[in-house]
């Protein structure tokens, strides 16, 4: 099967051979207080800081998905306010669920093919959310300084769930950052990563949150003896583990992700196809991860069927762009040859 779904995605091919591993190394049975599962977070840990250069100062944390993070951070991260950039759907959500948990939530949308205004916002020292990839309809934030800059005292927190493992992030602009594996990472579903900067496990202490099973205190303490706050997905920490371990740095990763991007922008834009054409006008906010690519109801129901046929599966739309878009992951451990199949459906979907 061929999947261009952006989430859950693709996995890494290995991961067929590292399930057999699983099962006859024993893992899938191990107490997870014990040494061997303990081995396997701390390795998973370090080869996240390796592969993907995480700073050593900042915690990385396995917790059940991405959306976990977004409560997390109402719950343990946030004083009483918290300001929510956002120009789709994924955004959107994060905004709507921390107001039913934090006092007072600012929301400031921008248009597609914009960035939002910074120049205008009072200072704030609460917490700062940014959407970094917007999964919903292809677009990203690519330098997040401004956001540091304009709000030095607040936290920013970013959801990077669709380009974690994708691309290079710069980690020192952001305080919280959280992911999920079934996206960039190739993996199956059923956990999420969250990374934590000193600045703000000083906040967490500050506001002492400790009424949760989820309370970002209590995770931080199970994890520096490499231990969860729940019985974890120790499978999903091993596959982390392994793919990780057996990966290109991400300084490839993102160079080859880069360039595919551009490869596939200039398809759809320079093609006579008929496949649609990109959602987002402006190539300063397109994604490099997820593309949306735009058409009458009619045409997309055409190329999503003609894929189908051929057994390769695209992405639909999301929320507003739900029937008029379809979204094509560029994600890793999509293949060459793979590109090579759906382009070529794509040419002929007149
Ligand atoms: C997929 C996705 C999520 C949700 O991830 P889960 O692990 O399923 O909770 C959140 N934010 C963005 C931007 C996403 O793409």
């Amino acid at each position: 099967m061929i999947t261009f779904y952006p989430g859950p995605s693709k996995i890494y091919p290995q991961v067929a051979q590292y399930l057999q591993d699983a099962y006859a190394e024993g893992i899938l049975s191990v107490n997870h207080r014990s040494l061997e599962c303990m081995d396997i977070t701390r390795g998973a840990i370090e080869i996240l800081h390796q592969k993907l250069h995480i700073p050593r100062d900042y915690r990385i944390y396995f917790i059940s998905s991405a959306t976990e993070a977004w409560e997390i951070i109402a719950q343990s991260l946030t004083i009483r306010q918290s300001v929510h950039f956002f120009n789709g759907a994924f955004g959107k959500k994060w905004a709507e669920y921390t107001e039913k948990i934090v006092p007072e939530v600012q929301k400031i949308t921008f248009d597609l093919e914009t960035l939002p205004d910074l120049a205008t916002l009072e200072p704030f020292s609460d917490v700062v959310c940014i959407t970094q990839n917007e999964t919903s309809n292809g677009t990203q934030i690519v330098d997040l300084q401004p956001f540091r800059q304009a709000f030095s005292e607040a936290l920013i927190a970013v959801d990077v769930t669709s380009s974690f493992g994708g691309i290079t992030l710069d980690w020192v602009q952001a305080d919280l950052w959280f992911a999920s594996v079934q996206k960039c990472l190739g993996l199956p579903a059923g956990m999420g990563i969250m990374i934590v900067s000193p600045k703000a496990l000083e906040r967490a202490l500050q506001i002492n949150d400790r009424k949760f099973y989820n309370s970002l205190l209590f995770i931080d303490e199970n994890f520096q003896q490499f231990q969860t706050h729940y019985t974890p997905n120790v499978l999903g920490i091993y596959l982390l583990n392994k793919v990780l371990s057996n990966i290109s740095d991400i300084s490839i990763i993102s160079e080859r992700i880069k360039q595919q991007s551009i490869d596939w922008y200039s398809f759809f834009e320079n093609s006579p196809y008929n496949a649609g054409t990109v959602l987002v006008k402006n190539k300063t906010v397109r994604s490099d991860t997820v593309l949306a690519i735009q058409g009458t109801t009619e045409e997309i129901d055409n190329i999503k069927n003609k894929t189908k046929a051929k057994g390769i599966t695209i992405g639909n739309g999301y929320g507003i762009w739900k029937n008029t878009t379809y979204r094509v992951a560029n994600f890793p451990a999509i293949e060459e040859n793979e590109i090579k199949a759906l382009q070529s459906i794509l040419k002929d979907s007149k």
